[in-house]
């Protein structure tokens, strides 16, 4: 087999084709087209086929990259599907979304001198397939348990727990408070980045292995989490963060300055074919304005490219550091720029003006000053180096805070950390209330779909060790 193998000497990397800039700035699809089945086995056969794969020890979820790539360059595609599926709930949006480059692709060996192999490329691929060919299938327990489990958020860590659990046949409950299922895959991420079908697909697949789904349905309105106890044997709260965080510079109250992942949803609710007023009035819409989105993470990016899709007249993305420093992936600043982006780097925002809606931001110069205790060089202002950039739609993409979840949640006994994430045992998952676990961002603070979907399936894990313990004492308890 391995003479099919170590090809990263004589083949060079090559991604997908990517669509043009001024074609793809038209509409909201994905930028990459698929891989071709030669292309994908030749690409494959570049692995190197490490004895310790650090692209493997880098994965959140140690997909067995080795072992797929092998056989997709053999052409075994199904079993390269069944093991990549192993370990991933989701591998086709990882593969699409994950910043490999800081992941997988960064950790592999080749990169040095000769070019990561396209993992995340590859993974999508056999799933993609997979897809066509009719293997993905709904789960069918071999056992069905009558314990029932409360999952609260329908993201990537709610359900890839959702998914763990039904697997052990475990009667599993999803509750939400959107209208669909998929958290910030759905509303958040562009369709640019992750088409909507990508998501909906997998979510029919949940519902048709027997997951209930209760949309529309917010924990702390329509039920408190004493009640979910009540009604379930275990919990699993996944309601990663939504709190945007502010500037708190003059002007900060005027019209036209908008929390970045309200600006998002409209537009993927958009094109999800909803009704959205604040599209439609112009409020949440950047079509013929001068826009400046504030930040430099992958929320940002995400933003600007939304902002060009939709035919704004110019967009700037502001940001207090530079392009070394920023915390977003570089593949997607690269991918912004060439859209027609323009980054004003080593700059933040001092005043945003205007009557009573935004005409400008008034924009001060920084440098980088030695660095604080993270290590990260401070940015530090330029005295007098004010000027002012014209913007009717100004989109603040600052990161996000937990809620107040043991208020909103009626639980006050809930243990929280200081930023608002939710404390639980690093071994099991499990907050300090009894059968209550916690996954992805409510307890790690904003991170990435890969690391929910560990988490959540670490916590299934945990979910099932804990209630075959209690049946098991339960039944010893009935025998004495
Ligand atoms: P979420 O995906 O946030 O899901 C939480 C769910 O809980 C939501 O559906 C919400 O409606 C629900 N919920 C909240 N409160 C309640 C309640 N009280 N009752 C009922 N339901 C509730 N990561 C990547 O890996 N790659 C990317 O390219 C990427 N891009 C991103 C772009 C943007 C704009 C944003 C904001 C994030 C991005 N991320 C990306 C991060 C990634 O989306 C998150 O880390 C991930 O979705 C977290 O998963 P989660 O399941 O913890 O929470
Ligand atoms: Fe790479 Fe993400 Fe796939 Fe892991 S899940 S192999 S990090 S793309
Ligand atoms: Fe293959 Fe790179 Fe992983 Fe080594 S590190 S096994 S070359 S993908």
């Amino acid at each position: 087999m391995t003479e099919k193998m170590l090809k990263f000497v004589s083949l060079e990397k090559k991604m997908p084709p990517k669509r043009a800039a001024d074609n793809r700035r038209q509409d909201f699809n994905e930028i990459y087209d698929e891989f071709d089945q030669d292309r994908a086995k030749e690409q494959a056969s570049r692995c190197s086929q490490c004895g310790i794969p650090f692209c493997q020890v880098h994965c959140p979820v140690q997909n067995n990259i080795p072992d797929w790539l092998m056989m997709t360059a053999a052409g075994r595609l199904e079993e390269a599907y069944e093991v990549s599926q192993a370990t991933n709930n989701f591998p086709e949006i990882c593969g699409r979304i994950c910043p490999q480059d800081r992941l997988c692709e960064g950790s592999c060996v080749i990169e040095k001198g000769f070019n990561s192999v396209t993992i995340g490329a590859v993974e999508k691929y056999i799933t993609d397939t997979a897809w066509e060919n009719g293997w993905v299938k709904p789960t069918k327990p071999v056992v069905e348990r009558e314990q029932s489990v409360g999952v609260i958020g329908a993201g990537p860590g709610g359900l890839a727990a959702a998914d763990q659990l039904r697997k052990k046949g475990y009667q599993v409950h999803v509750y939400d408070r959107y209208d669909r299922a998929g958290g910030l895959m759905i509303y958040g991420i562009p369709g640019f980045k992750l088409e909507k079908e990508v998501v909906e697909r997998r979510s029919r697949l949940l519902q048709d292995s027997g997951i209930t789904f209760h949309l529309n349905f917010e924990v702390g309105r329509d039920a408190t989490l004493a009640e979910l106890r009540e009604r379930h044997d275990a919990i699993v709260i996944a309601t990663g963060v939504y709190k945007s965080r502010d500037i708190a510079v003059p002007g900060s109250g005027l019209g036209g300055i908008v929390p970045a992942l309200e600006y998002l949803t409209a537009s993927n609710r958009k094109g999800l074919g909803d009704d959205v007023p604040a599209f439609e009035d112009g409020t949440l819409n950047a079509t013929g304005k001068n826009v400046v989105v504030i930040g430099g993470g992958d929320t940002a990016m995400d933003c600007v490219r939304t902002a060009v899709r939709q035919g704004a007249k110019s967009v700037k993305c502001l940001y207090r550091r530079d392009r070394k420093n920023m915390p977003g992936s570089l593949r997607e600043v690269v991918n912004a720029e060439e859209e027609g982006v323009e980054f004003v780097w080593l700059s933040a925002p001092k005043a945003f003006l205007g009557d009573t809606s935004v005409t400008s931001v008034r924009a001060i110069d920084m440098h980088l000053g030695i660095p604080d205790s993270t290590g990260r060089q401070v940015p530090v202002e330029i005295d007098g180096s004010e000027h002012d950039i014209p913007c009717d739609l100004a989109i603040k993409a600052l990161g996000f805070d937990a809620e107040d979840i043991p208020t909103l949640f009626n639980e006050p006994k809930l243990d929280v950390s200081r930023w608002g994430t939710i404390s639980v045992n690093f071994k099991t998952a499990m907050t300090n209330l009894d059968g209550v676990f916690a996954v992805g961002d409510i307890v790690r603070g904003a991170s990435l779909v890969v690391w929910a979907i560990r988490d959540g399936r670490d916590a299934a894990a945990s979910v099932h060790q804990y209630l075959e313990k209690r049946a098991a004492s339960e039944k010893r308890a009935l025998a004495s």
